[in-house]
């Protein structure tokens, strides 16, 4: 290690005593395994995972030893004190999570309360998210969103969550496993209708990794003919509410702008479909419209 590194790693990289350090890991590229995360990770008291033997094979790749201690939803609520009382006595703990950043669809968010309520102090190391990855990849507006995780399984709840999402109008990112996708596209499509903008993104910075849009009905139709296989973040575009004269005139604005730019009008309209989550079929209606009116 050079000298700057070194500086770095002393002043910048930790780790504290008494500190609760969240650690982000790969969602699968173990390139995105960052420096910082290693370095604490190879120097804190304790490691806090969902599955001791997955986090064991990632630490033993990158040559951490480390003392591993279980933490998940079914032994969250008794592993708590003890990892506070480790807290109070000067130990550093890392919380880390099969994948990702822990604390998003994990047990991790109980960890933190009780270790702020409990005065000690909590960092967050960043590393990969599933979620806003897939976000930013996904050609739909991301400069209002909102996560609901895995959607509840329970008919009644299910219901009244799908309900709310049909009527949301930010971009809402959704996780599933292979074996459900099929079935919560059939339910996304009963209540958005499959003309609502939808990109899945499947095995995120994976070597099979692949972008399938764009609404819900053309995804439903591809996974229907290639089996759901790896792990799948959709990212559904919101809700289209009546739109203002105003609106009107803006979005044939930017459909004629593509037009002018190259773009034959499908593609222009499919893309403006994207961005501002109008079905393609409203679109198509406007530029009628707008066609008719100068014949
Ligand atoms: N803590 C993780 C994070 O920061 O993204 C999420 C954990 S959650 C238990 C696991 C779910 O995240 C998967 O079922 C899938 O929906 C999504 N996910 C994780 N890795 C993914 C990947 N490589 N590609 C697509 N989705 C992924």
């Amino acid at each position: 290690m050079d000298t700057k590194t070194d500086y770095i790693s002393k002043k910048q990289f930790g780790p504290s005593a008494g500190v609760l350090y969240l650690i982000g890991t790969p969602i699968g590229n173990l390139g995105d395994f960052s420096p910082r995360a290693k370095h604490l990770l190879s120097n804190v008291s304790v490691i806090a995972c969902e599955d001791t033997r997955y986090s064991g094979q990632l630490l033993k790749k990158f040559q951490i030893k480390a003392n591993l201690i279980s933490f998940h939803k079914h032994n969250n609520f008794e592993k708590i004190p003890k990892l506070l009382n480790l807290l109070k006595k000067g130990e550093i703990i890392a919380l880390i999570t099969d994948a990702g950043l822990p604390g998003i669809s994990d047990p991790g968010e109980d960890l933190v309360k009780a270790t702020i309520k409990a005065g000690h102090k909590v960092i967050c190391i960043p590393g990969p998210c599933a979620a806003t990855t897939a976000l930013v990849a996904s050609g739909l507006p991301t400069q209002r969103f909102c996560f609901e995780g895995f959607l509840p399984t329970k008919s009644k709840d299910r219901k009244s969550i799908l309900n709310v999402i049909s009527q949301e109008e930010r971009t809402t990112i959704i996780y599933e496993s292979p074996h459900k996708l099929i079935k919560l596209l059939e339910d996304l499509s009963h209540v958005c209708g499959e003309e609502r903008p939808l990109q899945v993104a499947r095995e995120l910075t994976k070597i099979h990794e692949e972008q399938v849009g764009s609404t819900i009905g053309e995804v439903l139709k591809h996974f229907s003919e290639n089996k759901p296989r790896g792990e799948f973040t959709l990212v559904l575009g919101g809700a289209y509410k009546e739109i203002e004269e105003k609106s009107v005139s803006e979005l044939i604005k930017k459909i004629n702008l593509l037009q002018t730019k190259g773009q034959s009008k499908s593609d222009a309209i499919k893309a403006i479909a994207n961005e501002t989550g109008c079905s393609k079929n409203f679109l198509y209606s406007l530029m009628h419209e707008k066609d008719d009116s100068y014949t």
